[in-house]
Parts: structure tokens; C-alpha cells; sequence
């Protein structure tokens, strides 16, 4: 299908990207994403990815918007206070671009509804806070072979990682730590949130668009404070309840593909 003048002219930036052009960008036209927590990750990567084109975006998220949000999440303004937040955003991105088509989940991602959720999307991006949630998406996601983006942050320091199947986002975190640190106990800088939610996005639209080295296998780790990024290669854990050896909850011939392939989307 081809595109409007005025497609034409909203995308002309990617149009002439040698990387993109127009299959890229009819690639993005066709994606379907999901991003799981409209928080502060999603929100960036949320209007990042609108912006871009992205067909169909799904946000899930049960939480409503608070006036401590404000700080970092930039999809929000003062008359979303207390509006569920995948509303608030839905509106907000249909007003940055009506070619996308955004479906709101005022849920939250659980074990039961997990797979099925995530099964109906091409590419998950998780900016959630919570590492219970973060294993489940994991989880759904190899098990219905869906790439998975992550990002996390933290005080000064954030990160991200591309998850195609093995190693998995578990072979780095095996289980919830007891003690982790929440941003709501120790903080965190607004404008960090920016930088990793936009990761996200760029490396979700590295993806669909079939550009570059996506950050697969790999960890990008960037310390704010210093002024300092560096990637870590991440190796799969062998006893990962998700994608080890005796894990039966994904299909293997996608995994043991997954490090030659290019193919990580969809
Ligand atoms: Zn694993």
C-alpha cells in the first residue's frame, strides 16, 4: 500500500534514511507493538513510536496519573491527573499522529493473562518497575515467540536489552530480588527516563525496520553521573527455568535460530 502526500511528507525524515526508506517505513505501518507499563519508559517510547509510524500500538498499564508522574512521564499534563493512564495517553497520541491506531489495557500483566496478551502483538517493549511483571512478560514472550525490548532504570543509571528468545531476559535477572529498590523509594532522574524510553523505541524501530545490529545477547548499561555507556555481552544461563535446558514453554527451533538470525521481529 502506498503512502499519502501527507505520509509522505510526515515520515520524509525516515524516507530518506538509507536504512529505512520505504519498505522500512511500510514495514513500521504494518508493526504492531505493544508496550507494557505507560510509566516513565513507556511514555517516551509511546510517543516515540507514534511519531515514527508504528501501525498499532497497545498499552497496558492499570495505573491513573499522579502529580509525581509529571516529573518523567512526558505523555502527561495536569488535566490527565487521575485519569487511567493508557486513556490519558491514547488521547495524547492521537492527536501526535491519527494513522496509528492505539488500543488502551487498563490492566495489569499477570501469569494468567500474559501469553494470550502478548501472542497478539509482533514486538513487546517493557519499561515496568516491577521485576514480578517483568519476569511474566518474559516469560509470555518466549513462550509465544515474541521479541521482547526491555529497559530499566534506576537513580542515575538505566539500561537496555533486546531479548529474541535465548538468552533471555531471566538468564540476567533469575528471580525477583527481595530487596530491590523501587524508583518511588530511591528515585530517579527525570530526564534518564527520556534516554532509556527513547532507547527503546529506536531499538524497537531497528527492528521492524530490519536496521543496523539490534542490541541482542547484548546489555547497554549507561551511568548518568559518569557521562559513561558500555555494553555488556550476556550469556544464556544453561538452568533458566524460561529458556534453559528442560524448558518446555517456547518453541526451540525459534530459539536455536535466534543467534544466527536476523529475523527477530515477529
Ligand atoms: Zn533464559
Amino acid at each position: 500500500m502506498s503512502f499519502s502526500d501527507e505520509e509522505v511528507e510526515r515520515y520524509a525524515r525516515h524516507l530518506v534514511l538509507r536504512e529505512i526508506v520505504g519498505p522500512g517505513q511500510q514495514a513500521l505501518r504494518a508493526a504492531r507493538v505493544l508496550i507494557v507499563g505507560v510509566g516513565g519508559l513507556g511514555a517516551p517510547a509511546a510517543l516515540y513510536l507514534a511519531a515514527a509510524g508504528v501501525g498499532a500500538l497497545g498499552l497496558a498499564d492499570p495505573d491513573t496519573v499522579g502529580l509525581s508522574n509529571l516529573q518523567r512521564q512526558v505523555l502527561f499534563g495536569v488535566d490527565d491527573l487521575g485519569a487511567p493512564k493508557v486513556m490519558a495517553a491514547a488521547a495524547r497520541l492521537a492527536a501526535l499522529n491519527p494513522h496509528v491506531e492505539v488500543t488502551p489495557l487498563d490492566l495489569r500483566l499477570d501469569e494468567a493473562n500474559a501469553r494470550e496478551l502478548v501472542a497478539g502483538w509482533d514486538l513487546v517493549l517493557d519499561g515496568t518497575d516491577d521485576f514480578a511483571t517483568r519476569l511474566n512478560v518474559n516469560r509470555a514472550c518466549v513462550g509465544a515467540g515474541r521479541t521482547l525490548v526491555s529497559g530499566a532504570i534506576g537513580r542515575w543509571t538505566g539500561q537496555v536489552g533486546v531479548f529474541p528468545g535465548r538468552p533471555c531476559y531471566q538468564c540476567l535477572v533469575s528471580e525477583a530480588p527481595p530487596d530491590a529498590e523501587t524508583c518511588a523509594a530511591v528515585g530517579v532522574v527525570g530526564a534518564l527516563a527520556g534516554v532509556i524510553g527513547s532507547m527503546i523505541a529506536l531499538e524497537a524501530i531497528k527492528l521492524i525496520a530490519g536496521a543496523g545490529e539490534p542490541l541482542a545477547g547484548r546489555l547497554w548499561v549507561y551511568d548518568a553521573l559518569a557521562g559513561e555507556a558500555r555494553t555488556v555481552r550476556l550469556p544464556a544461563d544453561p538452568a533458566c527455568p524460561t529458556c534453559g535446558v528442560g524448558a518446555d514453554a517456547w518453541p526451540r527451533s525459534r530459539l536455536d535460530g535466534a543467534g544466527q538470525s536476523r529475523n527477530f521481529f515477529r
